[in-house]
């Protein structure tokens, strides 16, 4: 599959000096925007909201709705190409942006990973062992699942679930209408509980060239659905890094995706790789990358897209990265001068004006000898931040 382009060329490479259109406005776009203007790139972001993480960055902003296909229109004509840090951009604009210039990855890739069942569905036709499940849109459908799969359970819908949203755990089969209740009966699949050891996430990059280039395996432990902590190397991953790694090839290259991409796995206690779920985008979990790899996911995202050589993704020490959540800000803004005393904390603030709960402020990475030491260091950091000399629950999980 080509990109569905009219007026640009994609076989030349798009080189510094031109200007990379970005769908969202949120983090990964700001990061993004900073590693394509180190390259010399221009960025013109497109957002619903002004002043938004990515828009304070980038070189142009319009702020547009994503049906508003004549704004989409008039961005597209003004970049050489589009890419997005955001999934759910709704693929009408992603295909009225591709009458004007390159989208990567194209609108072929976002219908399928916007959509739970066809991403499952997907992974099945390629021989990617995910986490069993059945689909969910009547009362028999439900029934007959959990007949099948049994309980525990997780009830996702099929669409617009991020962060652990839209999605319902069921205990006990006696709960399972009132989980489905609770997510308004939305289509939706039923997963089985995974009982895991680890969770992990592999980022890989695919250029237009076809080139491929895989990062080393991240620990992930996440609070309330949300990632909290990422760790790498982490010990016990290493006997599974070349499954993983392959399989993340596979499905970029099945995909047919151009940029960077993240496949999140759980590993059972029986030592097995299942597939939780792809996002056609740079990743939380690939902040630390910034810090601790030849090449960013970020900066890997523009080689990628531009179908220049791909970067190294060699670990240059064991990190971790421990995410600033809006909770932090309870008190006010938080004292950042204390989590700087340790010389090797290396801090990243998003520029979002309010913090509510849960929501992603910024984070910080820190390189050292070990990966324990990386990540007890980056905890200890954040820990005075918010006043508090103890280790929090996630070091608990870390020991
Ligand atoms: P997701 O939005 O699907 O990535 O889910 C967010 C988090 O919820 C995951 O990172 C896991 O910690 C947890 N989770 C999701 N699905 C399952 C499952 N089938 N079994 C166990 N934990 C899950």
């Amino acid at each position: 599959m080509t990109d569905p382009v009219s007026s640009k060329s994609d076989a030349q490479p798009i080189l510094p000096g031109a200007t990379l259109g970005v769908f969202g406005g949120g983090q990964l776009g700001r990061m993004f925007a900073l590693a394509a203007a180190r390259l010399g790139y221009r960025v013109h972001v497109y957002s619903p909201y002004a002043d938004c993480p990515a828009g304070q960055v980038a070189s142009q902003q319009t702020v547009g709705d994503y049906a508003d296909l004549d704004a989409v229109a008039q961005f597209a004509q003004d970049v050489d190409v589009v890419t997005l840090e955001f999934e759910n951009v709704p693929t009408v604009a992603t295909d009225a942006a591709a009458r004007y210039a390159p989208v990567r990855p194209a609108s072929h890739v976002l219908h399928l990973t916007q959509d739970r069942l066809r991403e499952k569905r997907f992974l099945e036709s390629a021989g990617i062992p995910g986490t069993p499940f059945a689909p969910v849109t009547s009362d028999a459908e439900l029934d007959s699942v959990i007949n099948k799969l049994g309980a525990p359970a997780v009830l996702k819908t099929t669409a617009w679930g991020y962060d652990g949203k839209g999605q319902a755990r069921i205990d006990s089969a006696d709960g399972a209408a009132a989980a489905w209740q609770s997510l308004n009966r939305q289509p939706a699949i039923c997963e089985q509980w995974v009982d895991f050891q680890q969770e992990l996430s592999v980022l890989v990059a695919r250029s237009t060239t076809g080139e491929i280039a895989v990062y080393p395996l991240i620990a992930n432990w996440h609070e309330h659905h949300i990632l909290d902590l990422s760790v790498c190397p982490w010990p016990t991953l290493e006997s599974v890094a070349d499954e993983a790694g392959e399989m993340a090839e596979t499905i970029a290259t099945n995909l047919d995706a151009v940029g960077t991409l993240c496949v999140e796995f759980f590993l059972t206690t029986e030592g097995r790789l299942l597939v939780n779920e792809i996002a056609p985008r740079p990743h939380n979990s690939g902040h630390l990358t910034m810090d601790a790899c030849g090449c960013s996911q970020f900066e890997q995202q523009v080689r990628a897209i531009c179908g220049l050589p791909l970067g190294s993704t060699e670990l240059v020490a064991p990190a971790a990265m421990a995410n600033l959540l809006g909770h932090l800000w309870q008190k006010g803004e938080p004292p950042w001068e204390v989590s700087l005393l340790d010389p090797a904390v290396r801090l990243h603030l998003y520029g979002k004006a309010q913090a509510i709960a849960g929501r992603k402020m910024g984070h910080l990475t820190v390189l050292a000898d070990t990966p324990q030491g990386a990540a007890d260091r980056a905890l200890a950091a954040r820990n005075r931040l918010m006043g508090q000399s103890q280790p929090d629950a996630t070091t608990l999980l870390v020991t």
